[in-house]
């Protein structure tokens, strides 16, 4: 059975993005897969830094996005230099076990996972420490679906010459941001999410005056080192053996999110959305966020009374529809539902029509 996913990737991917998949075998170290990545790298700039293309470069690696996440942590930090870490969620969490895990600095201005940072608490940490090098926080907190004041952040970052690190892996094609607008040194993001390719790939983009200063800092990690991956870019090629097949379903992706247009793929992510949400809040299931911090692509709901989410979740699997649990705090309360992936109105419908059908099931039966 076809399911559709309703979870914050792997997505649903067109047939296009599938069939893409069976192009000819071929050695990554021809010229063939040099054009390939070439074409990536054109397409991933001209989709998130318009304008800009000749201001960052995209560095791609085979790994899910925390791949991504991890390449950036590790390679934005000199000697002795700490990073502060926005963390309102697990992803943030995650951030900051990253950054200790490495033995780097690591410092944390925690807020509540429904409460965004503060950017003047922001300018006030950084005025007071003079150690912290980066900042780095979470787009799109996948954990609530809550969007991160990023443009706000990224302003006060700059003005007091740190480096700002973005985990936009659920963000990027889902929210609208200006990347170079914000002088953003570094943004990790992944193709199996709102690019609706299939996860295995990754990818950094980079300011290429960080890239220069990035250089002189200490090397800690073989597999995830960035300048590594930079060096032989440039020659046309990767350190390692990538997956091949998801980079060609990749360029697919991509070249599916120009033509659609990124602000078209925004708008119909949002018209999805406000379509769950309504119908939702007809059934009275509310949402964990106010309506202010709610992003186009995954909504927080409390778990309807007398419905645990085993049960909800095991019969909209018996009617084809794969819904996502809470992480952390938050496990017994929530469910999640992603509107991310190659997702027809009508199977959006189709979906609400089993919520509803389970959903009064269950109240009858109480
Ligand atoms: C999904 C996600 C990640 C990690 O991605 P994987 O592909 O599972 O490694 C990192 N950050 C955020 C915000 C995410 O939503």
């Amino acid at each position: 059975m076809n399911m559709i996913l309703l979870n914050p990737g792997p997505v649903n991917v067109s047939e296009r993005v599938r069939q893409a998949l069976l192009r000819p075998d071929i050695c990554h170290r021809e010229s063939e897969f040099t054009d390939l990545l070439g074409r990536i790298q054109h397409k991933l700039l001209a989709a998130f830094v318009p304008g800009a293309e000749s201001d960052y470069v995209a560095v791609l690696l085979t790994g899910s996005g925390t791949a991504a996440v991890e390449s950036a942590v590790m390679s934005c930090l000199p000697m002795a230099k700490r990073m502060l870490v926005l963390n309102n969620g697990v992803y943030g969490e995650r951030l900051s076990s990253m950054v200790g895990l490495h033995r780097l600095g690591v410092s944390e201005l925690k807020s509540e996972w429904h409460i965004k940072p503060d950017p003047e608490r922001v300018r006030l940490a950084l005025r007071q420490h003079p150690e912290v090098h980066a900042v780095s926080m979470v787009h799109h907190e996948t954990t609530t679906g809550l969007i991160n004041p990023v443009k706000e952040i990224a302003e006060v970052v700059d003005s007091l010459n740190r480096v700002f690190v973005l985990d936009s892996v659920s963000g990027l094609a889902g929210e609208p941001i200006d990347i170079a607008g914000s002088h953003i040194y570094m943004v990790a993001g992944t193709a199996g999410k709102c690019i609706q390719g299939f996860p295995g790939v990754s990818f950094v983009l980079l300011r290429k005056g960080f890239l220069e200063r990035m250089r002189n800092y200490p090397k800690r990690s073989w597999y995830l080192n960035l300048t590594h991956y930079i060096d032989d870019q440039g020659k046309g090629i990767v350190p390692f053996t990538p997956a091949v097949q998801i980079y060609y379903a990749f360029e697919e992706a991509l070249s599916e999110l120009l033509e659609e247009g990124v602000a078209n793929r925004f708008q119909r992510y949002k018209r999805a959305a406000v379509r769950i949400r309504e119908r939702m809040a007809t059934l009275g299931v509310t949402t964990l966020l106010p309506s202010d911090s709610l992003s186009n692509t995954i909504t927080a709901f409390h778990l309807p009374p007398g419905i645990s989410y085993a049960t909800l979740h095991d019969q909209l699997k018996a009617r084809g529809y794969v819904i996502y649990a809470g992480q952390g705090q938050l496990e017994s309360k929530i469910f999640r539902i992603a509107n991310m992936g190659a997702l027809t109105e009508l199977q959006i419908d189709g979906f609400l029509g089993a919520f509803e059908e389970v959903v009064t099931g269950a109240v009858a039966r109480a």
